[in-house]
């Protein structure tokens, strides 16, 4: 179970730098199992559902706003979990 994120865009720009642009989804019941997505990712298209569209998600047990307690994730994988 995911949360989708709405806060400070300059929380999201620092896990965007982060994350190099690319899905940090660790998820072991996707596609990708043990190793990390790392599908590419285009800045402009957070929000859209596009292949390089993007969501940016709570850790679960996450109670603060800041870049450590998110993670961006592809469309694909986001609607998975
Ligand atoms: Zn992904
Ligand atoms: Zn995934």
């Amino acid at each position: 179970m995911v949360y989708e994120v709405n806060m400070y865009s300059s929380v999201v720009e620092q896990a965007w730098q982060r994350c190099g642009g690319k899905c940090e989804c660790k998820d072991q019941s996707h596609a990708h199992t043990y190793i990390r997505c790392n599908r590419k990712l285009v800045y402009e298209n957070k929000d859209k559902s596009r292949i390089d569209g993007w969501k940016v998600i709570y850790l679960t047990g996450a109670a603060a706003d800041t870049a450590e307690n998110i993670r961006i994730y592809c469309q694909s994988c986001f609607k998975q979990d």
